[in-house]
């Protein structure tokens, strides 16, 4: 049964929401966490069928519940799809299932809801959980595509044999396209285009994970405002040697450079060459998809979420799970529990008295996972 009327409605329940809800529990609040999955945990489900987290489990935790099984292991989606579930139900979150949320604006000093079935929601502070990585950013040189060219995104993609056969491309070589072009390569011919060059960290340093040494080193926890924050927001290094360029193309893997323009069936990169394609896996990055917010001071002219470390300038609005919001961690299942935590504790003060807390204006746009 919903409650309509809330002290703190929490907009989506992946892990964002999840770990929102736990640290919302111990205050004294009528708050509700609302999915429009069947299923907590779907947005793991739904990605494409091989993907393993780059996260050991130990790095893969929500606050206050280990994920079972070897620490030093790497889970698959489904495992950790399956550990948010249990996490809700073990910490008794109040989730409410298949409810999407259509629209939301300010009212009356806190804001309306209203679900996909037209039930109104009202409450005094919302948090949205909804996603990073939601809307696949795609580039506009793919209209000029031909429709004879099947044209997908790691969103879309699920596995090798939904392909027709051809050469394909996919275009973005962070960690999710590299691992698409060399799952794709044992049974495709593919090309992998390149952007701005991107580190790639061994997984274990002497015997350890490279996440232990980053947590260890206070790297993990590192603002984006601090020096080392700011650098690893312009390399965004990702672990895994094997999916380094040198050894993708050793496994068959044309890696090359950035795609500038398309034609039809044709693809042109940047030196010049031009390549016919039958594929484009477009695995470019994302943008925010909030086109229901109905709050405009809290987008840019773009539509992305303006915020100061996950507080809006819109009183008693946030945002938890966004990609840099504060540490690398803030979009990862390590790092979100510490942001869920420092929100939950303003929410609730600003609740309780009324105070503003020093929300700034600053913009911190989606970026390319
Ligand atoms: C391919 C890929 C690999 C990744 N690998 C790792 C990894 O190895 N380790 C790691 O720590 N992180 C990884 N991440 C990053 C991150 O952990 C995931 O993106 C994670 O799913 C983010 O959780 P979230 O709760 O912020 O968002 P999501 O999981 O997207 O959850 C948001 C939820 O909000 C719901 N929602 C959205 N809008 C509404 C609405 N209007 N009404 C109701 N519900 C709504 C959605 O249904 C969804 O369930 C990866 C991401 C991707 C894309």
């Amino acid at each position: 049964m919903m409650d309509h009327n809330l002290d703190i409605l929490v907009i989506g329940g992946g892990q964002a929401g999840l770990a929102m809800g736990y640290h919302l529990k111990q205050a004294e609040h009528r708050f509700q966490v609302i999915e429009r999955h069947p299923r907590i945990g779907d947005s793991w489900r739904n990605r494409y069928e091989s993907l393993t987290l780059f996260t050991p489990r130990a790095y893969s935790v929500l606050p206050g519940l280990a994920v079972p099984g070897d620490p030093d292991g790497y889970p698959t989606k489904d495992e950790i799809a399956d550990y948010l579930e249990s996490y809700a139900r073990h910490f008794e979150l109040p989730v409410m299932l298949e409810t999407s949320i259509e629209s939301l604006e300010r009212m009356n000093g806190g804001f309306r809801a209203i679900t996909g079935a037209g039930e109104l929601i009202y409450s005094r502070a919302v948090v949205l959980a909804t996603g990073a990585y939601q809307q696949p950013a795609v580039p506009a040189i793919s209209k000029d595509l031909s429709s004879e060219v099947l044209q997908i995104t790691p969103e879309s993609y699920k596995a090798p044999s939904q392909l027709p056969s051809g050469r394909v491309l996919v275009v973005g070589d962070g960690a999710t396209g590299r691992q698409i072009a060399v799952e794709l390569g044992a049974t495709h011919e593919v090309l992998l285009a390149t952007g701005r060059p991107r580190r790639v960290s061994p997984e274990r340093i002497l015997g350890k994970s490279i996440f232990w040494w980053l947590d260890k080193l206070g790297i993990l926890g590192a603002s984006r405002e601090s020096a080392i924050g700011r650098y690893l927001m312009k390399t965004d290094p990702f672990p895994g040697k094997a999916l380094e360029l040198k050894r993708l193309q050793r496994r068959g893997v044309a890696v090359v450079g950035r795609v500038v323009q398309a034609d039809g069936k044709n693809v042109i990169f940047a030196d010049g060459r031009t390549t016919e394609v039958d594929v484009v896996l477009w695995a470019t990055g994302y943008r925010d998809a909030a086109d229901w917010l109905e709050i405009p001071e809290a987008k840019n002219e773009d539509g992305n979420l303006l915020h100061q470390r996950g507080v809006s300038s819109v009183p008693n609005l946030y945002f938890v799970g966004r990609s840099w919001q504060w540490t690398r961690g803030s979009a990862l299942l390590a790092g979100v529990g510490a942001d869920a935590a420092y929100l939950a504790e303003r929410i609730v003060q600003r609740l309780d008295t009324g105070v503003m807390d020093e929300a700034g204006e600053r913009t911190n746009p989606s970026y390319a996972h």
